[in-house]
């Protein structure tokens, strides 16, 4: 869909190999390239301009490393520059106060206010090991108050009584005078969103804040409204003490750039992200991953750390050792197709390994991930045990055999070949870099 940054800036570098600084004019045109990146992945142009100049200053003049390629040089320079602006490191909720810590979300109605107030709750409830209280201030919108009700039921998260008729700041003292008589740890302030901001609507914010003194006072804003979401984040920024932000809807196509762009308007951290329905969807922030993201760079960390959890440790273990030996063969291509299947099919793998897009290409004619690796799958179930571990023993005979008994083609069982070849060679570079760590060195 989107062109990747390295593939635009391998055609600008290609003329530079050797070269030993960065010179001015190459990074300027480099960086031409990194500010459509940005712009495609929804980032605010006037953070686009301010994110180019900074990451020029920092690029010019640069020694290029000696085993990377300038291009590689520079898309490392311009990442560590983007996990700088988003801020270096996560961060959490700050709640130690003396009980009940109020944590107030606003943000525009249907950004996911609601169901974020639930899943931080549950969060909380479950790793914190808070007693937390959630109270609707919504009165606008009918049946918000029975929507947080409702979550609360299934999330096993307290929620206070509903009042007919009571104004937002009377539910706010109540809910606060609930939580300290019965001993809650965290109250959750739900309030009211509007279609557009408003003044009408920050009066009320800023009243609720008065009386509530939140400890945090979080902005939650959908990752998809890219551009728009920067004008609601400055006006809630300019009138309301946020202490941070939560994105949601980090789970469909955006690319990130909203991110970047709440980042340098608001100041403020961001402090987690939505990844689905789910009352668990939610993760802190992880400023390296999303500017993996913006970057089209595949999102490398996350695919590795996924991969960590989904291979039991024995089999990663005896899959290393045969790596070492390079004897990776296609009874491991086998379990590997398999783990493919449970880390999200190939399109997740495709951005990682070598050999695998074009093999996905090749094999998918529009069909689903699932059927592709069903056949690569039947192709390798279809080869003799001496086969699997002795690939170079398939002749032109032996793979007509394959083809006919896996009911594909001799060409399919030639691209499954190829690409585990690929692999293979990928995986001895991998050791021989210093393992998963080096993983990132190939995608330059
Ligand atoms: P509110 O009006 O801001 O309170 O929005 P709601 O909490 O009612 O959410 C609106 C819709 O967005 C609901 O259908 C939610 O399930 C959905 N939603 C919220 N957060 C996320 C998210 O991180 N990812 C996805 N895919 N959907 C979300």
């Amino acid at each position: 869909m989107f062109e990747t940054l390295s593939d635009r800036l391998s055609g600008v570098f290609d003329k530079l190999r050797g070269r030993g600084a960065l010179a001015e004019a190459d990074v300027r045109a480099a960086m031409r390239e990194v500010r459509i990146a940005l712009l495609e992945a929804d980032v605010a142009l006037p953070v686009v301009r301010e994110f180019v100049e900074k990451a020029t200053e920092q690029a010019v003049g640069q020694n290029v490393l000696k085993s990377v390629t300038p291009g590689q040089q520079v898309v490392k320079i311009v990442n560590d520059a983007l996990v700088e602006m988003l801020g270096s490191d996560q961060v959490d909720l700050e709640l130690d106060v003396a009980p009940p810590a109020v944590v107030m979300m606003v943000g525009l109605q249907g950004s996911g206010k609601t169901t974020t107030t639930a899943k931080i709750a549950k969060r909380l409830t479950e790793r914190g090991r808070k007693r937390v209280m959630m109270a609707s201030l919504d009165v606008n919108r009918p049946a918000a108050q029975e929507q947080l009700a409702t979550l609360g039921t299934q999330t096993s998260v307290a929620t206070l009584p509903i009042v007919e008729g009571q104004q937002p700041v009377d539910i706010a003292r109540r809910a606060l005078q609930a939580a300290k008589l019965q001993g809650f740890d965290v109250v959750m302030l739900d309030t009211a969103g509007r279609l557009h901001v408003d003044q009408a609507l920050m009066d009320e914010m800023k009243a609720l804040a008065d009386i509530s003194k939140p400890q945090e006072i979080l902005l939650v804003v959908d990752a998809l409204t890219g551009q728009d979401a920067v004008n609601v984040a400055k006006n809630f920024s300019d009138q309301v003490p946020l202490t941070g932000v939560v994105l949601t809807r980090m789970d469909g196509d955006a690319r990130g750039g909203a991110a970047l762009s709440m980042r340098a308007v608001t100041g403020k951290p961001i402090k987690f992200v939505g990844t689905g329905e789910k009352l668990d969807a939610i993760e802190l922030f992880h400023p390296g991953r999303v500017a993996g993201r913006i970057l089209g760079m595949g999102d490398v960390v996350s695919l590795v750390e996924r991969a960590a959890e989904t291979i039991k440790e024995d089999e990663a273990e005896a899959l290393a050792a045969k790596m070492a030996k390079g004897q990776f063969d296609l009874n491991d291509l086998r379990s590997q197709l398999a783990q493919m299947q449970r880390m999200g099919g190939l399109s997740g793998l495709a951005a990682m390994l070598p050999g695998v897009k074009q093999v996905k290409n090749a094999m998918a004619n529009g069909q689903a991930d699932d059927k592709v690796l069903v056949r690569m799958d039947a192709i390798i179930s279809s080869m003799t045990m001496k086969e699997r571990t002795k690939p170079e023993l398939l002749n032109a005979k032996r793979k007509i055999r394959v083809a006919k008994g896996s009911g594909t083609t001799v060409q399919e069982v030639n691209k499954l070949l190829k690409m585990h070849q690929d692999m293979a060679s990928a995986m001895k570079k991998i050791r021989k870099m210093g393992g998963l760590k080096g993983l990132g060195a190939l995608f330059g």
